[in-house]
């Protein structure tokens, strides 16, 4: 079931190591989000039915899984770094998924709302609790098309990459003038061997 918003804040607090103005922005994403899936126990019974996709890597970031119980270690959450506070929720039963994006002008709102506490961290903590979600977000309903090997539970094959000879997982390979590579090998490695 869902929980209160200071019950949220406890347990992003734990996960983070420290309460900010960006635990509080995700829990209430994510809270919207579920809500606009109508997802009412998103980490329990509802918990195969959400995949979510965050675009940033941020404190932000930390707050989503808090309340969705999506998990990179699940494969149910997905970061694809757009640079973006913003995420995606997607309700693979019903086929729908809404993206959120937070607003820029409720940065500013929050000075207005708390002009006279010290530290935007802390004027933005007390506004980002008591604003609505209309303040303080954009939504978008969106398709979003996911195929099996995207989701929990996918088995396929695990070739030996032909360079490195590395095992790929889950149909990462990628066919490379006629011969089956890693996408490191393939050109997309973000680190060079010593
Ligand atoms: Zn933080
Ligand atoms: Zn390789």
């Amino acid at each position: 079931m869902l929980k209160s918003l200071p019950e949220y804040e406890q347990m992003a607090e734990q996960a983070h190591g420290h309460l900010c103005a960006g635990q509080i922005l995700g829990l209430r994403m994510a809270l919207y989000g579920v809500k606009l899936l109508g997802l009412a126990d998103p980490a329990g019974a509802d918990r195969k039915r959400l995949v979510t996709f965050v675009e940033i890597d941020r404190c932000f970031t930390d707050a989503i899984p808090v309340v969705t119980g999506c998990r990179l270690g699940k494969r149910s959450l997905k970061v694809r770094d757009f640079g973006k506070v913003a995420a995606t929720f997607c309700d693979l039963r019903e086929g729908r998924a809404v993206r959120i994006l937070a607003r820029e002008s409720a940065k500013e709102r929050a000075g207005e709302l708390y002009p006279d506490v010290a530290g935007k961290n802390q004027q933005q903590m007390l506004a980002y609790r008591q604003m609505s979600e209309e303040e303080l977000f954009r939504i978008q309903w969106v398709r979003v098309t996911l195929g099996p090997a995207d989701l929990p539970g996918y088995k396929a094959p695990r070739p030996l990459c032909a360079q490195c000879g590395e095992p790929i997982s889950f149909g990462r390979e990628v066919v490379c003038d006629s011969r089956t590579v890693c996408r490191a090998c393939a050109g997309e490695s973000y680190y060079t061997p010593l």
